[in-house]
């Protein structure tokens, strides 16, 4: 779910080093032997990184496409076995009409907790691009001498698929992934999750509460040419609020018995949330509006109907939103602040808002900021500048908040482009095996005991 924000967002938008040049500079280790045999693996292998990121693009995955979901799984499962994983598929086209997850592990073999740190990787195999969308096929993008490509999913996130893969394959070639103790879900449905979230996010849950690191290989951003990671992500739900009012004749509207109608009920309440709600981090917007004497979302809750008479005093009024947060506590905080605002009646009117189960926040903790500094010290092994962390007001909401409770994590380690969900997404290739030694290297370093 994560996408990508318009070069003038990020322009005002900071991007933070935690690190100095200097200090880096200081902190330069040459690669020991594994990492170089790491490196070389994925060097060697990147032409057939390249040939499997066009493979499971051109298969179409949007997220209510269930066999297609499941064809994409039928191509990354058997990969994951190869490296040495015990896998299982979840189905879930019984319990919240998705198609499921992938759950896939590699033991310790001194036993758990006995290979450094229990690493968790998260991913999706669906994509935003459903089966009546024009955007089907991977292509590369004329004019950039073969370095950026464009095709459903190639950056959100089938090239974070391969690039999770490839450090993978690094591993076990450098004899790495041996000493390794990783589990991998990866979810059928993240673009639009089945509810409940306990149902649908019960396997990446329990995994997160065994494990003492995630890496999330959604995509990440380049920045006026700056490799970037993320330690945060906001929240996002869907509210909506229905009015209600007593209807007659015009003439008697804001009077003793009429009152003043759901429609203008409606819009207190929503000027009310504009004006009094704001502050650092939060949006909420109106997606849309419907009201009069009569209101009706339609079957896919994205609109509906209303009909009405100038000179009748509307009984029903609906407003469908979203609201976006920092934090978890900062969505508690503000839910209650909407609901005293709604109860908070016009004479004759009643209103209820009611807030869907969505993504939860992930706060940036000194334990991810720990892993930021640990990445850049790999960059500068591997002779890459450091990566800043991107500002969570910037982007999406993603998987990894599930399991932010629990373990602390990196977002975004996957493939680098652009217009994430929007036809015509990109990524630029050469992230994708630079992308893989970090991560190849970030695994290792993170399973020694
Ligand atoms: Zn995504």
């Amino acid at each position: 779910m994560t996408r990508n924000f318009s070069a003038s967002l990020l322009a005002v938008a900071g991007v933070s080093f935690g690190l100095s040049a200097a200090s880096l500079i200081a902190q330069t280790t040459k690669p020991d032997a594994a990492e170089t045999a790491m490196v070389r693996a994925v060097d060697a292998e990147a032409p057939a990184a390249a040939a499997l990121l066009e493979k499971i693009v051109n298969i179409n995955s949007g997220t209510m496409n269930l066999p297609g979901v499941i064809a994409v799984k039928d191509v990354i499962m058997p990969r994951i076995e190869a490296l040495g994983f015990k896998t299982r598929w979840v189905p879930m086209e019984a319990f919240d009409q998705r198609a499921g997850d992938l759950v896939a592990e590699h033991a310790c073999p001194a036993g758990t907790g006995k290979c450094g740190k229990r690493i968790l990787l998260i991913g999706h195999l669906d994509t935003v691009f459903e089966l009546n969308s024009s955007f089907q096929k991977y292509s590369i993008v004329p004019g950039t001498e073969g370095k950026v490509a464009t095709g459903p999913g190639v950056v959100d996130m089938k090239g974070g698929l391969v690039v999770m893969l490839s450090a993978l394959n690094a591993m076990k070639v450098a004899g790495t992934l041996d000493k390794a103790e990783i589990t991998i879900v990866l979810s059928g449905d993240e673009e639009r999750h089945g509810d409940p979230t306990t149902v649908s996010r019960r396997d990446m849950i329990e995994a997160g509460k065994r494990s003492d690191v995630a890496l999330e290989f959604e995509n990440g951003s380049r920045i006026d040419g700056k490799d970037t990671v993320r330690t945060s992500r906001r929240s996002a739900l869907t509210w909506t609020l229905e009015s209600t009012g007593r209807t007659g004749h015009s003439s008697g509207v804001f009077n003793d018995n009429l009152g003043f109608g759901a429609i203008y009920e409606l819009a207190r309440i929503l000027d009310q949330f504009r004006t009094q709600l704001r502050e650092d981090g939060l949006t909420y917007n109106v997606g849309f509006v419907l009201g009069g004497a009569t209101a009706g979302l339609n079957d896919t809750k994205t609109g509906g109907t209303a009909n009405g008479k100038s000179n009748v005093v509307a009984p029903t009024a609906l407003a469908q939103g979203d609201l976006r947060t920092l934090s978890n506590e900062q969505t508690a905080r503000i839910e209650a602040r909407m609901q005293a605002i709604v109860s908070d009646h016009l004479p004759k009117t009643g209103a209820t808002i009611e807030f869907a189960e969505g993504y939860p926040a992930m706060v940036e903790t000194d334990a991810s900021k720990a892993l930021v500094v640990k990445l850049n010290k790999i960059n500068a092994t591997l002779g890459f500048e450091p990566e800043g962390t991107v500002d969570p007001r910037l982007g999406g909401a993603g998987d990894i908040a599930f399991v932010a409770p629990y373990v602390p994590g990196l977002v975004g380690t996957g493939a680098l482009g652009a217009g994430a969900h929007a036809e015509g997404e990109t990524v630029f290739l050469d992230s994708l095996p630079k992308q893989s030694k970090r991560m190849a290297l970030l695994m290792y370093r993170l399973s020694k005991p």
